[in-house]
């Protein structure tokens, strides 16, 4: 039997980028433990699949997380459609791969407004409705990057970075009013947008050792962390990164 205090069933969830990749897998871990799941993404057919593949009450919401008329749209749909959100999860990102100086102005762009603009648009959109309501939880996907960083990825590592002070700065604007936000940083992890790493031989055997847990991580690594944080457990919990990265931001 589990502790009441992890007793999230009956909540409503909603995931960002959740039609694969870390974002289903949270959505899925969130469906076992008995919450209705939004799942949420561009492509509406790619959800409509996901959500095919999924058990339990699981609706899907097509929008762009950053624009805001759409985000403002899609989060009046889903409450009106589906109920009142107790979770949302700002998970929906990017990575741009490129030296620095070679960098563009367009892609600089796009990844700010994917990784960082997008979870000020839900997140205030969505706190707007859990502040009147006194109650919600906001977890933030932050990333190993939200604290240190590696040639070639510097505006990864700028929006992750920024994603941990906006988690901060949301729980010291929505804390009083009984809503919840901290982060949840995943180390390296096996998905799509990890596949050149995970295939580049060189640097899997790097991520391997540099890490104390000697792997990989998994998607259902990740999903401990975000009930936990999601649950009455963490009521007192808010303005915190929880790192999920077999250790290794705590090594050199
Ligand atoms: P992924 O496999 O590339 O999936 C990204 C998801 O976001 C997809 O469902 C995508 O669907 C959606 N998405 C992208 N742009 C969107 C937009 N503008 N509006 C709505 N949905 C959008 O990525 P992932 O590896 O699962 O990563 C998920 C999160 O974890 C990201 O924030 C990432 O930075 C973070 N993270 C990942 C790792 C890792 O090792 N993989 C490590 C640390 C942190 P559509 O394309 O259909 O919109």
């Amino acid at each position: 039997m589990s502790h009441p205090l992890f007793d999230i069933s009956g909540r409503t969830a909603l995931v960002t980028g959740s039609s694969r990749g870390i974002g289903l897998a949270l959505a899925r871990g969130l469906l076992e433990a008995g919450c209705t799941v939004v799942l949420n993404g561009r492509d509406g057919e790619r959800l409509t699949k996901a959500a095919a593949e999924l058990s339990g009450d699981v609706h899907t919401a097509a929008f762009d997380v950053t624009d805001g008329p759409s985000v403002a749209a899609g989060i009046a749909d889903v409450e009106e459609r589906v109920g009142p959100l107790d979770i949302l999860v700002n998970n929906a990102g990017m990575q741009l791969r490129a030296p620095l100086l070679e960098f563009t102005d367009s892609d600089w762009h796009r990844i700010i407004d994917t990784n960082l603009t997008s979870a000020f648009l839900v997140g205030r959109e969505t706190a707007r409705r859990m502040t009147e309501r006194g109650h919600g939880k906001i977890i933030n996907i932050c990333s190993l990057q939200s604290e240190v960083v590696r040639p070639g990825i510097a505006p990864y590592a700028a929006t992750k970075g920024a994603l941990k002070m906006l988690t901060k700065g949301m729980c010291a604007d929505w804390g009083p009013s009984g809503v919840q936000v901290n982060g949840l940083g995943p180390g390296y992890i096996e998905t799509e947008l990890t596949q050149p790493l995970v295939d580049d031989e060189e640097f899997s055997a790097w991520v391997r050792k540099r890490t104390p847990a000697g792997r990989w991580g998994t998607t259902d690594d990740l999903v401990g962390g975000v009930l936990f944080l999601a649950s009455p457990a963490a009521d007192f919990v808010s303005g915190q990164v929880l790192y999920v990265d077999g250790g290794m931001t705590s090594v050199l």
